[in-house]
C-alpha cells in the first residue's frame, strides 16, 4: 500500500499553548485524531471557541475528529493560600476546612470539597502530586478534618489532593461535574471522560445522567485510583461498563505507586481488545517535549511499546496544552507510531466461545484474517451504531478500516478507534462499495503496485437484523 495510514491514534489536549484557530488547525493537519478539553481548567467562553476551531479544522481536512469533555471528578483541590505559599514541616497539624475559600493565617487551609463525611481517621491524603504526604488524625467538624504531615514540603494555591484509601461510595460526581455535564450536553462532545472513578457503578451513574440530558456522548473511564486497580475483576467490570478506557498514568502513579503503571497498562490494553472497547494510554508519553524539541529515548520507547501492545490511542497532555513545541510533538509522535506499527506484528485475540459478542467476534476475526490473507487494500465497514467498526478494530488488522455511517456522532467517535477512518454518507444498501469507489477516485485509497484494481473486504449487516452477518470481497 503506497499511502501510509497511522493505525494508533493521537489525542491532544487543547490548552493555552494551542488556543487559537490556526494552532488547532495545525495540530489536526499534523495527524491529531481527537481533542481533549480539560474541565479542571479554563472557562466556558474559551471552550466554546475551542470546540468550533476543532470542528472547522476537521472539516478543512475532510476527516472526523473526536471531541472529548474531560470532567474533573473528585480531584479535590485546596483553595487560595496566603501569598501562594504555605510551608509544611514533618509533624505539622493542618486543618482542611470546606467552609472557607481563602487561607488568611494559622494552620486552617481551605479545601474545595467537604471531606469530613468521606474520610476516616488514619487514611492518607497526599498533596501537590504526592509531594506532601499526610494522614487524617481527626474529624474536627461537619466541614473540617485534621491531618498530620509525614514530611517537609509546601503547597500553593489550588493544589490537588489524592486520597488513595478513601471510599467515595459510588458518589464521585461533584456539583461542578454535574454543572459541566449539563453545559456539555448541549455542546458538540463525542465523549465524556470521568476522572477518579472507583467502580462500574460510577460509570452507570454517569450514563444515566447523560441519558437524562439526551446526550449522545460515549463514556471514557479514567483509571487512576487505587480502588479501581485493586482487582482484575473490578477493572474488567469497569471496562465492560464503559465505552473507552484511559490509562491515566499521572494520578495512578501518585495513588497506587509508579511501579504498577506498566503492568496495569498492559492488562487494560488486553481487556479492552477482548471487550472491543477503546484504550487510551495517557500522560507523559512525550513529557520532556514540553521544554525540548526532541523526545527522550525512553519516551520514544514508551510510545512505541504502547503501539506494539495494541493501544488504540496515545494521548498528549501538557505537551500540547502548555508546552513550547506542540506541533513538533505531534509530528514526532506520528513518526514513532508509523515505524512501530510497520515493524511489529499484532497477535490475534483468542476467541471466547462464552462471550456475548461471539458472533461479532467470529465474523470480524474472519474478515480481518481474510483481508490480511488476500493482501487487501482496506476493510470497509458499513456500520450504523459503530459496533461493527469497533469489533473490526479489536482484531487489530494490519490494514486500514474504512467505515461508512450515516451518523456523524458515530463517525467522530470512531476517530479514536484503532485503524479506523470513518466517513459520513447518506444510507444506502451499497454505500460501502460506493465510498470505496469515491476514495479510489480521490486517491485517498490506493492499490498496491502489483494490482490494477483496489481489493477490499466489505463487512456489513442486514439493516433489519441487528448485527454483522456479511463478508464480501470486491475488486474496484
Ligand atoms: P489528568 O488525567 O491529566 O486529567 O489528570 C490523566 C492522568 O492522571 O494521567
Ligand atoms: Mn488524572
Amino acid at each position: 500500500m503506497s499511502k501510509i495510514f497511522k493505525r494508533t491514534k493521537i489525542l491532544a489536549t487543547i490548552g493555552p499553548a494551542t488556543s487559537s484557530e490556526e494552532k488547532v488547525n495545525d495540530l489536526i493537519m499534523a495527524g491529531v485524531n481527537g481533542c481533549r478539553l480539560n474541565f479542571s481548567h479554563g472557562d466556558s467562553e474559551t471552550r466554546e471557541k475551542q470546540i468550533a476551531w476543532v470542528r472547522k479544522a476537521a472539516k478543512n481536512k475532510g476527516r472526523s475528529v473526536a471531541m472529548i469533555q474531560d470532567l474533573q471528578g473528585p480531584k479535590i483541590r485546596l483553595g487560595l493560600v496566603k501569598n501562594n505559599h504555605y510551608d509544611i514541616k514533618e509533624g505539622d497539624e493542618i486543618i482542611l476546612d470546606a467552609n472557607i475559600t481563602e487561607h488568611k493565617s494559622g494552620n486552617v487551609l481551605p479545601v474545595q470539597y467537604n471531606l469530613a463525611p468521606k474520610v476516616k481517621v488514619g487514611e492518607p491524603i497526599y498533596m501537590f502530586d504526592g509531594k506532601v504526604r499526610t494522614h487524617v488524625t481527626e474529624i474536627v467538624s461537619e466541614t473540617a478534618i485534621k491531618v498530620v504531615a509525614e514530611n517537609d514540603g509546601f503547597v500553593m494555591n489550588n493544589k490537588g489532593l489524592n486520597l488513595p484509601d478513601t471510599d467515595f461510595g459510588g458518589d464521585i460526581l461533584t456539583p461542578k461535574d454535574l454543572a459541566d455535564i449539563a453545559w456539555g450536553a448541549s455542546r458538540d462532545f463525542d465523549y465524556v471522560a470521568l476522572s477518579f472513578i472507583q467502580c462500574a457503578d460510577d460509570i452507570h451513574n454517569l450514563r444515566e445522567i447523560l441519558r437524562q440530558h439526551d446526550s449522545t456522548a460515549k463514556i471514557i473511564a479514567k483509571i487512576e485510583t487505587k480502588k479501581a486497580v485493586e482487582s482484575d475483576k473490578n477493572l474488567e467490570e469497569i471496562v465492560k461498563a464503559s465505552d473507552a478506557i484511559m490509562v491515566a498514568r499521572g494520578d495512578m502513579a501518585v495513588e497506587a505507586g509508579a511501579e504498577i503503571v506498566p503492568i496495569v497498562q498492559r492488562k487494560l490494553v488486553k481487556m479492552c481488545r477482548e471487550h472491543a472497547k477503546i484504550c487510551i494510554v495517557a500522560t507523559q508519553t512525550m513529557g520532556s517535549m514540553v521544554d525540548n524539541p526532541e523526545p527522550t529515548r525512553a519516551e520514544v520507547s514508551d510510545v512505541a511499546n504502547a503501539v506494539i501492545q495494541g493501544a488504540d490511542v496515545v494521548m498528549l497532555s501538557d505537551e500540547t496544552a502548555n508546552g513550547k513545541y506542540p506541533l513538533e510533538t505531534v509530528k514526532a509522535m506520528k513518526k514513532v507510531i508509523l515505524y512501530a506499527q510497520n515493524n511489529s506484528e499484532m497477535q490475534p485475540i483468542p476467541h471466547d466461545p462464552e462471550s456475548e459478542n461471539r458472533d461479532y467476534d467470529a465474523i470480524s476475526a474472519a474478515a480481518a484474517r481474510l483481508a490480511e490473507g488476500l493482501k487487501a487494500d482496506a476493510i470497509i465497514c458499513q456500520s450504523a451504531s459503530g459496533a461493527t467498526a469497533r469489533a473490526m478494530a479489536a482484531q487489530r488488522p494490519n490494514l486500514p478500516i474504512i467505515t461508512v455511517t450515516s451518523n456523524e456522532r458515530v463517525a467522530n467517535q470512531l476517530a479514536l478507534a484503532y485503524a479506523n477512518s470513518a466517513f459520513v454518507r447518506p444510507y444506502s444498501v451499497n454505500f460501502g462499495i460506493e465510498l470505496a469507489k469515491e476514495l479510489k477516485e480521490s486517491g485517498y485509497l490506493q492499490t498496491s503496485e502489483r494490482r490494477k484494481n483496489l481489493k477490499v473486504v466489505l463487512v456489513s449487516g442486514d439493516r433489519d437484523v441487528a448485527g454483522t452477518d456479511t463478508i464480501k470481497v470486491r475488486s474496484i
